[in-house]
């Protein structure tokens, strides 16, 4: 299938060329030329979560992967489960933290990663990425031990977690990690410099892996597939469900959209967003107005200019799916509200997900609410356990790493030294 640009309309390329190139000229992010509705959702629904991802995901990388190919990508990045766990008659969580970050973002990374490796042609491939936490994190692992593939992560010292800074520094082997002397502005700003260098970019074949990526997007739209197979299992009614959706670059929510335009039954999608409200405000006003980002405890979802808006806006306005999200913003003080209110519902979650069982507050009676666990309550230790006041274990995969030596280097944010790194 081909992708064009929402931007530059004349711009069209190959899903394989999507996936290596990530944006479009003139900063543009690419939109399949169709999303084509599946006729046989039933028959998917009752598949295996890789066996129905390769029949889900076939249309959009058509002539750039075979079905046995792909077969082997779906395998190789989804190899933990996303689960649907019941909080009450009217609402139910998909556990999207069981990869081995324990983020949602694994599934998008884990996928772009191997489609990435399958069309690098054996040429090397370096990426590069900024990261304030949990993006970092992600890419690591998902690159991790791949050939041809070295990975160079710049975080700012001493400004994230230590249990952060140690799930994505303890790897080594094709994981490069750099502390860099100063914010995650002067992170973000090396490595805009690295990819304006042409020469350099060229050099090294510089790559980034973030979230505007296609295959990031395509891989998210299993797991919706997936969650409504299990409340189908659990034989819900399947016309009323209500998906809310923590956001902050609204790739989740797009790849939601996706499902549904082909023809997954979701009635409808409320955008879940913390105080960083661009988006409920426009929804409500039609003005886009974004202000200053502010710091709050669901810190990945402080995003005031969201990236990947443009697609959602298309899909809207060209009728690719109907008139189906609504926005809603929650303030700090009802996110730890919410935290206590679900553990006092037996259930301990994390701001990001609170923020979103919040938001479904507004639906009807006959509709089931189904919101998002985006990240492992464990990744978000500090606050979850000042508001509930009382310890939560860390996971398998957080104890593990938690005592491993850190092996970053130390760095100025100065671009030549960077450079100068990388080309060695
Ligand atoms: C990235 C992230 C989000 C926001 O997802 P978007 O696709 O950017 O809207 C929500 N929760 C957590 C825990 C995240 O890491």
């Amino acid at each position: 299938m081909k992708f064009y640009n929402l931007k530059e309309n004349d711009e069209q390329v190959s899903f394989a060329q999507a996936v290596k190139q990530g944006l479009g000229k003139n900063q543009g992010l690419f939109f399949p030329e169709s999303i084509v509705a599946l006729d046989n959702i039933d028959e998917l629904l009752a598949m295996p979560l890789v066996e129905r991802s390769v029949n889900v995901l076939a249309p959009f990388v058509e002539g750039d992967l075979s079905k046995s190919e792909l077969a082997d990508i779906v395998t190789n990045a989804f190899n933990f489960p996303a689960l649907i766990q019941p909080i009450n008659e009217q609402r139910s969580v998909l556990e999207l933290f069981h990869g081995p970050t324990l983020a949602f973002k694994d599934f998008g990374a884990r996928f772009m990663a191997q489609c990435l490796q399958h069309f690098s042609n054996d040429n090397k491939i370096t990426i590069l990425t900024a990261t304030s936490g949990d993006t970092g994190a992600a890419v690591a692992h998902a690159f991790y031990g791949l050939d041809n593939i070295r990975v160079v992560i710049l975080y700012p010292k001493g400004k994230i977690s230590l249990l952060q800074e140690k799930m994505f520094t303890t790897l080594g082997d094709n994981i490069e990690t750099i502390a860099i002397d100063g914010s995650f502005d002067d992170c973000q700003a090396l490595v805009k410099q690295s990819f304006d260098d042409k020469a350099l970019a060229q050099a090294i074949g510089l790559n980034s892996a973030n979230s505007i990526n296609i295959s990031r997007l395509l891989a998210q739209v299993c797991y919706y597939f997936e969650a409504v197979a299990q409340l189908k299992r659990q034989n819900r009614q399947l016309e009323d469900i209500v998906f809310a959706v923590p956001s902050g670059n609204f790739g989740n929510l797009t790849a939601g959209l996706f499902a549904k335009a082909m023809g997954l039954p979701i009635k409808r999608f409320v955008a879940a967003t913390n105080v960083n409200d661009t988006v409920p405000r426009y929804l409500a006003t039609g003005e886009w107005a974004p202000k200053e980002t502010i710091a709050t405890i669901s810190n990945a979802m402080d995003v005031s200019n969201p990236n990947n808006w443009p697609r959602v806006e298309h899909m809207i306005k060209s009728g690719i799916v109907d008139d189906c999200v609504t926005g809603v913003s929650i303030d700090e003080e009802q996110t730890q509200s919410t935290i206590i209110q679900l553990s006092k519902l037996g259930y301990i979650s994390e701001p990001h997900a609170a923020v979103a069982y919040k938001a479904l507050g507004q639906c009807d009676d006959d509709e089931f609410g189904v919101f998002l666990g985006t990240a492992h309550p464990a990744k978000f230790k500090d606050v979850v356990e000042s508001t509930l006041g009382q310890p939560i274990a860390l996971p398998k995969e957080l104890a593990d790493c938690a005592g491993e030596p850190i092996l970053s280097s130390d760095m100025s944010a100065d671009f030549e030294q960077l450079k100068a790194y990388l080309l060695q």
